[in-house]
């Protein structure tokens, strides 16, 4: 199939921005990404008012914890570091959890991540996601452990949170405030970017 559709960003009948792209696919989906709206089409496909309709209620809802999260980063402050100082954190704390779980990782990179704080993957190694430079220490200390964690347990199966539970008792507290960071950072990205122009 070689027809050509070009992606576009537009408006629902209710003011809320969403952007369509079109892929060689057979469904449609919804995607929220960084808090924007994405309908991911199949080429030539025509009934875009009837499945924002058909899902009115899954994107609100969705619109509403976006500002929510919003909100909340209001309140959160950057952290000031240089990037030596974030590297040097971060191997810091790397030390501390392998020498605690008795564990030892291969290889540590950082790189700027769209999905995730970090990762862990199956040859040993740990990414670290650069934007988590502006965030307080306890946050970079849950998110390393977390990674740690993994040499010892794959899955996020119940021991894994139990595991977690034991050392970070607030996790579902930091856990918020990964999200709600994760909102600021994306703003604040958006904006310096805006800048730059
Ligand atoms: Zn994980």
């Amino acid at each position: 199939m070689n027809t050509v559709q070009r992606d576009r960003a537009t408006k629902m009948p209710s003011n809320i921005e969403y952007e369509v792209r079109y892929r060689k696919i057979r469904y449609p989906r919804l995607e929220f990404k960084t808090g924007n709206l994405v309908l991911v089409l199949p080429l030539g496909y025509k009934d875009e008012a009837s499945l924002l309709k058909r899902h009115e209620r899954w994107i609100n809802s969705r619109i509403a914890m976006i500002n929510e999260a919003l909100e909340e980063s209001k309140n959160l402050t950057l952290v000031m570091r240089t990037k030596e100082e974030f590297h040097y954190v971060i191997k810091k704390l790397l030390h501390k959890y392998e020498k605690l779980l008795g564990k030892k990782i291969n290889k540590i990179y950082f790189r700027r991540m769209r999905s995730k704080w970090a990762s862990y993957s199956t040859k040993n190694n740990i990414t670290i996601n650069t934007m988590m430079q502006y965030l307080p220490d306890e946050l970079l200390s849950y998110v390393v452990f977390h990674e740690l964690l993994h040499t010892e347990i794959r899955k996020h199966n119940a021991n894994f949170w139990r595991n977690i539970e034991r050392r970070f008792s607030n996790h579902d507290e930091l856990e918020m405030q990964l999200f709600y960071y994760w909102f600021l950072l994306q703003k604040e990205m958006t904006q310096s970017q805006m800048n730059k122009i």
